[in-house]
């Protein structure tokens, strides 16, 4: 990890592997800006299908807007190693999308998963999205002395 220490502010620039939600809400709650890359897992992009990154979250509405520009609702909670997932779907909406065969081949329809702590997530991905150098400047500056060290 470096950190990045500005005026008033101050910005960790983490590897891969440091991706972790609960993490994120501690860091943020002490001030402190994360950019870490995200570890892409998602089992639908390598089918074609849209990831949970086409549909954006609405927070007001507590909505997913979907690629077809529907509003997916929240519809109920489940846990994931002991954290709270809530869920999102409509079936309904599902069941008359022209463009379903790009989403799910679920006959339920399309379920998205979102974690309590997820505007955390969000944070770190927007903050990675403003600065597209970071993991360079990271490895520019960390790498080479690691290395050394390591020698
Ligand atoms: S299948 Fe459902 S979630 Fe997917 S684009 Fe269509 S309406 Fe939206």
């Amino acid at each position: 990890m470096q950190q990045v220490v500005g005026k008033q502010d101050i910005t960790i620039l983490a590897d891969r592997g440091y991706d972790d939600s609960s993490s994120f809400k501690t860091v943020h709650e002490s001030g402190v800006t994360a950019i870490v890359p995200k570890i892409r897992t998602s089992a639908n992009r390598s089918k074609g299908l849209f990831t949970k990154e086409d549909f954006v979250y609405n927070k007001e509405k507590d909505v997913y807007e979907c690629p077809a520009g529907k509003d997916i609702p929240f519809s109920f909670v489940s846990t994931d190693k002991g954290k709270p997932l809530r869920a999102y779907m409509s079936a309904m909406a599902c069941k008359s999308c022209a463009i379903k065969s790009r989403c799910t081949t679920s006959t339920a329809g399309r379920r998205i998963r979102r974690l309590d702590d997820e505007d955390h997530v969000e944070r770190v991905a927007q903050a990675y999205k403003n600065m597209p150098n970071a993991m360079t400047l990271r490895q520019q500056t960390v790498e080479h002395p690691f290395g050394t060290v390591k020698q």
